[in-house]
């Protein structure tokens, strides 16, 4: 009976670790895509140019911006509305310029997502984008 529940449990983890993955995989083509079209218009209005783009499991962040200009992206945005997916990356981009939360960064984000403020509370009540 023990090895039974054992197997039956090793199954589902594998099971969930290639649905993972596959998730991870959708999200890694998703950002890419997204990030390429906004820079397109922060690159030639602002200079803004991205280092390294990684998709990772996190537990409470949507996404997040170093300061050398790289960028991380959960790969639960798969799960989210592309309206919610384009507010996370292009708030992550204009990081790159302004690291922080001040008024200028938000009329950043504004120039591409206007109802940026609509959005951000869709997302509070699922997490946090930093
Ligand atoms: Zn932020």
């Amino acid at each position: 009976m023990k090895f039974f529940i054992r197997l039956r449990r090793s199954i589902y983890h594998t099971r969930s670790h290639k649905l993972y993955l596959a998730n991870k995989e959708v999200a890694r083509h998703l950002v890419h895509k997204r990030v390429s079209h906004f820079l397109q218009y922060y690159n030639s209005k602002h200079g803004i140019s991205v280092g390294k783009i990684a998709i990772r499991n996190q537990r409470s962040r949507w996404g997040s911006c170093s300061k050398k200009g790289n960028l991380n992206f959960n790969y639960k945005l798969v799960f989210l509305t592309p309206a919610q997916q384009d507010y996370i990356i292009v708030h992550e981009i204009c990081h790159i310029k302004e690291f922080n939360h001040a008024k200028a960064f938000w009329d950043l984000v504004a120039e591409t997502i206007p109802d940026w403020k609509k959005l951000r509370s869709e997302l509070k009540k699922v997490g946090r984008v930093e």
